[in-house]
């Protein structure tokens, strides 16, 4: 495509802070939310003739964070195809070429809110488990690909009036530093597991933990383990669930354990006590059964020892939980991650510039040739 008529395909428009310049076929933008990454707003495509959400990554090369996770979830989300997790509907830059290159739009399904939004609600025991079941289902799905999230939160997690939900990211690289003894810096951590925070092996249960503390909060309208940093963290997991036993504390590397073992020790309460009747909606008998079933479920989740947390797959199976089973959503194919370095990568600026540049213009190639996902694109006659 020639410049001038690649020039003319776009428009730019003031949105708070942030100039957006985006294909003329999206319209009537408005921002409906900002992340580390930047400023999402919503639009109408005139082509797809629906509503998107339309993520802007400003210099998403600018440094190795920025870089690292904006290929990874271009790279994945192009990969991944599973109800609970956003889909990509289109990528593209203004830029025309490498040397310009700055920006990247990335365009998803819209959703109604975020769980952040969704937690202020008092929910009924049939949308509690339904929006549990569904974070379950996109999670097993991303452990399918070998994707460990750990870093599951509710302002990453997207719902509809519906009461359909989808996960919005892809979690912290395999790579990426974390733990008690690291520097602070501003991120949500509230809802990283023990072993996240203390900075020991993980497995795929490290996301229940999660899901354990968004539950409790959607319970609670409170957030379970509020910290200033991951050393306050600590202390309100200890105060509520209770100091860990020897056989945990043996697992820590030496100067965690240290200074786990000098904290003031714990008993911990019960979940009769974390999470009382009075949380619970319980005006039946239906209820009641229904609220003993979530804190059993709290209480099997929300274990500081990982090797006696529950796994994916009995919470899925838990009778909260299972009302909603069904195989499709559950035992979907699992998607193909093609780059196995993925989350090894190091690269300069100028080398993440021109890997995320290649990304975008793979995206346009294959939107051409109407291939999305390895598939015939069902959008590709829309999208030309
Ligand atoms: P992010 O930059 O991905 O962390 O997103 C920041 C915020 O924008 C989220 O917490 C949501 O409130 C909102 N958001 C992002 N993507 C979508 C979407 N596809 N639909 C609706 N809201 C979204």
């Amino acid at each position: 495509m020639n410049k001038n008529k690649r020039e003319k395909e776009f428009y730019s428009v003031d949105v708070g802070d942030s100039t957006f310049t985006v294909l003329k076929r999206y319209q009537n933008l408005r921002p409906i939310g900002s992340g580390a990454q930047g400023i999402v707003c919503s639009a109408y495509d005139n082509n797809l003739e629906r509503n998107v959400a339309i993520k802007k990554l400003s210099r998403p090369f600018q440094n190795q964070t920025h870089a690292k996770r904006a290929y990874r979830e271009l790279v994945l989300m192009k990969c991944v195809n599973h109800k609970n997790i956003i889909g990509l509907l289109n990528v593209f830059t203004p830029q025309k070429t490498l040397e310009e290159f700055q920006d990247v739009y990335l365009v998803m399904e819209l959703m109604d809110a975020n769980l952040c939004q969704v937690i202020q609600m008092e929910l009924d025991h049939e949308r509690l488990s339904y929006l549990l079941y569904q974070m379950l289902c996109g999670i097993k799905h991303l452990h399918a690909a070998g994707i460990i999230h750990r870093d599951l939160k509710p302002s990453n997690i997207v719902v509809k009036s519906d009461c359909t939900l989808k996960i919005l990211d892809f979690g912290l690289a395999r790579t990426a530093a974390t733990g008690l003894l690291m520097t602070p810096y501003v991120v949500t951590r509230y809802y990283r597991a023990p072993e996240v925070i203390l900075g020991m092996g993980y497995q795929a249960n490290v996301d229940i933990w999660s899901v354990g503390c968004i539950l409790a909060e959607m319970v609670r309208h409170k957030i379970l383990f509020p910290g200033r940093d991951y050393i306050d963290q600590w202390n309100k997991v200890i105060e509520q669930l209770g100091t860990p036993t020897q056989e945990f504390l043996l697992k820590l590397n030496q100067s965690v354990r240290t200074y786990v073992e000098n904290r003031p020790r714990y008993t911990g309460y019960s979940f009769e006590k974390l999470f009382p009747d009075v949380l619970f909606p319980a005006d039946s008998e239906h209820s009641k059964l229904k609220a003993s079933q979530a804190r059993d479920l709290l209480s099997k989740m929300l274990v500081i020892d990982a090797s006696k947390r529950i796994s994916v797959d009995e919470a899925l199976q838990h009778p909260y939980i299972n009302v909603w089973y069904d195989p499709a959503e559950v035992e979907a194919p699992s998607p193909l991650i093609t780059d196995k370095q993925l989350d090894e990568r190091e690269h300069t600026v100028e080398e993440w510039k021109e890997l995320i540049y290649k990304e975008v213009l793979d995206w346009e190639e294959r939107m051409k040739n109407g291939v999305i996902r390895g598939q015939p694109s069902p959008l590709a006659q829309v999208q030309q």
